[in-house]
Order: structure tokens, then C-alpha cells, then sequence
């Protein structure tokens, strides 16, 4: 272990970093979830694709079309304090660097999947393979440089039976989860596992609890009916990482 050498200022400069990695990760989830994966719904006005004055195609964290002024994606502000929060979350309670680039690696992935899957009810191969094999990649590096290969193979472990169980979930009722959520089930299986087969347990549960507690909610509300899907990624999300957070 490498001891934990969390200071403010590092937690700080994350929550910085979240903020600013916002835009970009609004430009990923426009990818999905916009006409064409960069249309305008409302004026079909071209949104964060790269122009002269902005090499990189930031769209503007108001959540708003630069021309017709309509909403667009999600609202003013939401990813970039969704990401302060989560990393800077990560960043008081991971050890080490690696651990802590793995986790930041999976998180920025992880809150593009939640905002795709509350607009479009989908988890996209492009996202949910490469948070696995990017987090699998960092923590195996992270593993081998502090010997501990044997919680490295506990993590990968847990990885094939949150899938597999997720694949299990899948089967019984082929209307309610997708192959999307037992894809983003290794990544988070693995996530969960670094620290012990149970704080995936754990997650999972709490992923579950989370997922029926909002469902009961709408459905208590009439905003929904009995039939309706509701995306269950966001609640798989939050579960894992509140896992991450009380183990780490
Ligand atoms: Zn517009």
C-alpha cells in the first residue's frame, strides 16, 4: 500500500479538473444523444464539432443551442458539478496515483453513461468496453507495482460475477435490463472489487435498491406506467460508487 497522501489541495484541483473536463464530457454525450450526434434538435444548428476559435468543439456548459438558445442536453451546469463532485470524492478517498487515475478513468466514462441513459435508455459498446478495459489496464498496472496481484485477481473475479449475474438478470426478464448493463457490469464489478468481493456486493445491492426505490417513486407519481422501462445504468453508477467510497 501505498498510504494515503490525500491533501486538500489535491482534492480541490480535482473537484478544478471535474469542472473543466465537464464541457468535454458534454461534447461525448451530445455523440449520443443528439440528432445526428451533434444536431441541434430545435434548429438543427451544428453543436460541438471543432471550429477556428474552438479547436477542441466545447459545447458551453449553459446546457443551451448558441443559436436558438433552446435547452439541449443536460442542464446548465449539471456535468460539471456532477464531475467536481465525483472526483473530488475519488480523489479524498483513493490511495496512490494509479488507483486514483484508474478510478477518475472509469468515473469520466461513468457520467457520460448515466447522462446517455437517462436521454436514450442506452449504454453504448464505445463507452461501457473501454471504462472496463482502461480501469482493468490502470489497476493491473497499479497491482503489479505494489504486489498486489492477488487483489488484482479478487477484482477480476468479482468483474465476471457481477456480469455474470447481471447476465443472469438479463435472461430472466429480457424486457427489463440489456446487454448494456451487464457490459458496464464488468467495469463496475471491477471497480467494486479492488476492495473485496463484498463492497461489489454491496453495490450491486445498492444499485438494485436505488433503481426500485426511483421506479416506485414515478410510479407512485403516475410519471410512469407499469410497463414503461426506466434506464437502470444511472442507479448502477451511483450504487458502485458509493461502494468505492465507503471501502476506499
Ligand atoms: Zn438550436
Amino acid at each position: 500500500m501505498t498510504g494515503r497522501v490525500v491533501t486538500p489541495g489535491v482534492v480541490a484541483a480535482a473537484g478544478l479538473l471535474g469542472i473543466l473536463l465537464g464541457p468535454l464530457l458534454r461534447r461525448q454525450i451530445f455523440r449520443y444523444v443528439l440528432p445526428g450526434g451533434r444536431s441541434c434538435p430545435h434548429c438543427a444548428a451544428l453543436l460541438g464539432v471543432p471550429t477556428r476559435w474552438n479547436p477542441l468543439g466545447v459545447p458551453s456548459p449553459t446546457g443551451r443551442c448558441p443559436r436558438c438558445r433552446e435547452a439541449v442536453g443536460p442542464r446548465t451546469g449539471l456535468v460539471e458539478v456532477v464531475a467536481a463532485a465525483v472526483f473530488a470524492a475519488l480523489a479524498a478517498r483513493t490511495d496512490g496515483v494509479l488507483p486514483l487515475l484508474a478510478y477518475a478513468w472509469i468515473a469520466g466514462f461513468g457520467i457520460v453513461l448515466g447522462f446517455v441513459d437517462v436521454a436514450v435508455r442506452r449504454l453504448p459498446d464505445r463507452l461501457t468496453l473501454p471504462a472496463a478495459a482502461g480501469l482493468a489496464g490502470l489497476l493491473g498496472a497499479a497491482a503489479l507495482t505494489s504486489g498486489q496481484v492477488g487483489r488484482y485477481a479478487v477484482a477480476a473475479a468479482s468483474a465476471l460475477a457481477l456480469a455474470g449475474a447481471y447476465l443472469g438478470l438479463v435472461l430472466l426478464s429480457p424486457g427489463g435490463l440489456g446487454p448494456g448493463d451487464v457490459k458496464l457490469a464488468i467495469g463496475l464489478g471491477l471497480a467494486t472489487g479492488w476492495y473485496g468481493w463484498s463492497s461489489t456486493l454491496y453495490g450491486a445491492l445498492a444499485g438494485l435498491l436505488l433503481a426500485s426505490g426511483y421506479a416506485a417513486v414515478l410510479l407512485r407519481l403516475r410519471r410512469i406506467g407499469r410497463r414503461d422501462h426506466l434506464p437502470h445504468g444511472p442507479a448502477m453508477l451511483t450504487g458502485a460508487l458509493g461502494a468505492v467510497l465507503l471501502a476506499a
